[in-house]
């Protein structure tokens, strides 16, 4: 069992990564200062799968369990669901003190922290993430969020949890897929902060494929450090956490274009990250073998290099979008190596179409 500990200015907590984990929530939630009620937010694929052992857990420690089970899916992360959670808080009577336990992938996560974050003007949240996406990165740093039909994650609050519990055996279940979402996000680290780790990921490619849960504690285990001294030096964003944008923009574009349903969040980074590596090259910031490294190791964990068929001008359409929620320029996060990049405002529309049309 791993611990990482999340100093922020007014708020640190702890993520415990351990096999089993799910079954010790209850245990560990004792250790913190929380009155008798929780209410666990859920979706219809992970009920039947680890509610039970969740609730048990809680059961045996004392809790007075409700549930809000939603379905799967960014459709949950709306005005409408997170109403239906307040209902179910206010009906089941829970207080200040009452936890909201967030069991599922990025979606539960960014609902339910929403929800801790504005019922009674804020109750103790407690993360137990169950895709690795939300294991490395949504699960840690606390920004919760739902979606307005006009954009996503536009309502929402920097809200961090009391108590992170990732169970790297949940992801036994977890579609193919959504684990190499999930590897991309891990990829990102790598490239953004850490060579060594890089290196490490080539190696264990395989191993994580497979899901070897002792690989992937330690994986998980390093993301989520890295996570946190990032999160601890900028907490809300207004610059280093920019780092974790990595991939994001012409990632969030790739998204965009696919009407959210033909590429999902870490192919569309996966396919950012690309992007950003040969717009650096373009620029003359990275080498050409740096850009081959991050693609080889991409197409190793079975992750998409380009979207065949978006053309640059639908791509550049969705960037456009984003400068004008910058003030008028994107703060584009370039690679200068493998472990290393740089914020830049200055990236040229040429460069960029460059890229995308390689
Ligand atoms: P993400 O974490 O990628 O943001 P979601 O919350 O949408 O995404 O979860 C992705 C999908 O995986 C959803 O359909 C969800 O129900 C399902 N899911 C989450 N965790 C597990 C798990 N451990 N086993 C099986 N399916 C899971
Ligand atoms: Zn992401």
């Amino acid at each position: 069992m791993a611990e990482v500990r999340v100093n922020l200015e007014a708020h640190s907590y702890t993520i415990h990564i351990m096999s089993g984990g799910i079954s010790h929530v209850g245990a560990l939630m004792r250790r913190l200062p929380l009155g008798d009620k929780a209410l666990i937010v859920t979706d219809e694929n992970v009920c039947p799968l680890y509610a039970g052992t969740l609730t048990d857990s809680l059961t045996a420690a004392g809790f007075t369990v409700a549930m809000v089970t939603v379905k799967p899916g960014e459709g949950s992360k709306s005005l409408t669901t997170a109403n239906a959670v307040f209902t179910e808080a206010i009906s089941e009577g829970l207080d200040r003190k009452s936890p909201i336990i967030a069991l599922g992938g990025g979606v539960v996560g960014d609902l339910a922290g929403f929800a801790a974050a504005t019922y009674l003007r804020g109750v103790p949240f407690i993360q137990v993430p169950t895709t690795l996406l939300a294991q490395v990165d949504s699960s840690v740093g606390g920004k919760t969020a739902v979606n307005h039909e006009l954009g996503k994650n536009l309502i929402g609050a920097f809200y961090q949890p009391n108590l992170v519990v990732i169970d790297p055996t949940a992801l036994e279940t977890l579609p193919e897929r959504e684990l190499k979402a999930g590897l991309a996000e891990v990829i990102k680290y790598g490239v953004i902060a850490d060579q060594n780790f890089f290196a490490d990921l080539a190696a264990a490619a395989a191993a994580l494929l497979a899901r070897d849960p002792a690989v992937l504690a330690t994986v998980i285990g390093r993301c989520c450090e890295l996570k946190a001294e990032i999160v601890a030096q900028d907490e809300r964003e207004s610059s280093l956490r920019m780092l974790l944008n990595f991939g994001h923009t012409v990632g969030h574009a790739v998204e965009a274009v696919g009407g959210y349903s033909e590429y999902n969040h870490g192919e569309g980074v996966a396919i950012g990250m690309h992007a950003a590596g040969l717009i650096s090259k373009g620029m003359g910031v990275c080498k050409h073998e740096d850009v081959e490294i991050l693609q080889q190791l991409l197409s190793r964990m079975g992750l998409p290099l380009k979207a065949p068929g978006y053309s640059p001008q639908a791509l550049m359409s969705y960037l456009q979008r984003d400068k004008k929620m910058e003030s008028g320029k994107i703060n584009w996060v370039l690679m200068t190596g493998i472990g290393q990049v740089k914020i830049t405002r200055e990236v040229t529309d040429s460069a960029i179409k460059e890229a995308l049309a390689q």
